[in-house]
């Protein structure tokens, strides 16, 4: 979602609005705790006020997330394939951004299972809070992942019959099916070629501006729904849930810097075979502009810049990876998603299986493809992919007020795996020729 009011109109940007929205939230909702107690007062008031003006923010965002999806993934599966065609360059971006999104993910979701910052609250108080916020929908997901399905019958089920069925339910468990069916429509865009793939994809991109519109609109209201959202939470779990709160962003930040340092490094070390320290050294000003911006897509002409410029990366080979990869290859928003879902599945006491873990890393992993290079762009898949687990969508209200710093830390890696990865398809092109 573009941060559009960061320039241009007057007043605060749009991120210090959340935030401030979640420390009025939380405060208001911690002193009405202090001085009316469990009283059913407050009850009322965090049900039948506070939590619907997070409500309608949120369905504003739900609105436009299913299009979103199938825009966003059949585009950018539709783009790595076109390199496809251009042979072993395509085939190579392609394996290491699907390894190194993958092995960002599984040490996003191994750190929340070890140090499970979100387990904690009393089932009592957790049970007050899924009241207050659960929809019918995470009820009919709960259902859905309490029926019962043999490992066959699982992955026959990653394949939609029916598509339209599955977009219908993408909320209710229907999400994969749908990811899936937009996959292979990208695929077979490029398959097609360029010439019969073009209505469709000006369609799609006109359709995936629209929806980020959308949800840009739904984003003003972003400060008074997390307000909403946050009074209910800290007038019903109190301090504790704030404590959660700042260890979840902890581990965000530690994973992600462990992420950059040993993956990355031992990438460039062993496969582009440089010195990962002058590889750092290189880049730190593209580095900057991520974490300033929010936005690999802002960042991009510096990335190219710094390729060819600071790194002497072959400039075709550059241009292609550096393209593609900074709406396809988004390690840190993969790392990010795993540890945000498993995080407020905790938070929520919601028991997920290893079945569904597995399914939110396969979904993190085609989110970080899925994503746009904006500022928040992936707050939207992780609302539905929440849903698609049984935790409630509200959680990401808990979330977003403190989503600048991590969006801004998970763009920096989202670029550098972008370098890192052009660094290493270089080499390896190199050495076969
Ligand atoms: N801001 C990120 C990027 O542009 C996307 C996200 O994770 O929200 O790379």
């Amino acid at each position: 979602m573009p941060d559009s009011d960061v320039e241009g109109r007057k007043g605060w940007p749009l991120h210090v609005r959340i935030f401030a929205g979640l420390i009025l939230g939380t405060v208001l909702g911690l002193l009405g705790k202090a001085a009316l107690g469990e009283s059913a007062r407050l009850a009322w008031f965090a049900g039948n006020v506070a939590n619907p003006l997070g409500q309608v923010f949120l369905r504003l965002v739900f609105m436009a997330v299913v299009p979103l999806v199938v825009a966003a993934l059949a585009l950018g599966v539709a783009e790595i394939g076109e390199i496809g065609r251009v042979g072993r360059v395509g085939v190579r971006t392609l394996v290491l951004t699907l390894v190194s999104s993958s092995i960002a993910v599984l040490i996003g979701v191994g750190a929340v299972n070890f140090f499970k910052p979100g387990a904690g609250l009393p089932a009592e108080v957790r049970e007050r809070l899924m009241a207050s916020v659960q929809s019918q929908t995470v009820k009919t997901s709960l259902e859905n992942a309490a029926k019962k399905k043999t490992l066959a019958q699982s992955l026959v089920g990653i394949i939609p019959k029916n598509p339209l069925a599955d977009a219908v339910d993408a909320f209710e468990g229907g999400l994969i099916p749908l990811m899936f069916f937009s996959l292979m429509v990208g695929l077979s865009m490029s398959l097609v070629g360029p010439e019969k793939a073009a209505p469709l994809k000006a369609l799609l991109e006109s359709l995936l501006a629209v929806m980020l519109r959308i949800i840009e609109m739904a984003m003003s209201l972003a400060p008074l729904g997390v307000a909403g959202l946050m009074f209910s939470v800290s007038a019903t779990a109190g301090a504790g849930a704030l404590k959660m709160l700042a260890g979840y962003f902890l581990l965000v930040v530690a994973a992600l810097a462990l992420h950059l340092t040993v993956v990355y490094s031992a990438a460039v070390y062993f496969i582009a075979r440089r010195d990962p320290r002058d590889f750092f050294r290189s880049i730190v000003e593209v580095m900057m502009t991520a974490f300033a911006t929010s936005s690999s897509n802002v960042t991009l002409p510096l990335s190219l810049k710094a390729a060819q410029e600071n790194l002497k990366l072959p400039r075709d080979i550059s241009n292609f990876v550096l393209t593609i990869g900074a709406t396809a290859n988004q390690n840190g928003t993969a790392l990010y998603e795993g540890i945000t879902v498993l995080f407020l599945a905790q938070f929520f006491g919601v028991d997920l299986t290893i079945g569904q873990q597995f399914a939110v890393v396969v979904m993190s992993v085609l989110a970080g493809v899925g994503t746009a290079g904006v500022p928040g762009g992936s707050l939207p898949l992780i609302a539905v992919v929440l849903q698609s687990v049984g935790v409630p969508g509200e959680g990401i209200g808990i979330i977003l007020g403190v989503d600048r710093l991590l969006d801004m830390s998970r763009t920096v890696l989202n670029v550098t795996g972008d370098l890192a990865i052009a660094a290493c398809v270089s080499a390896m092109e190199e050495r076969a020729a």
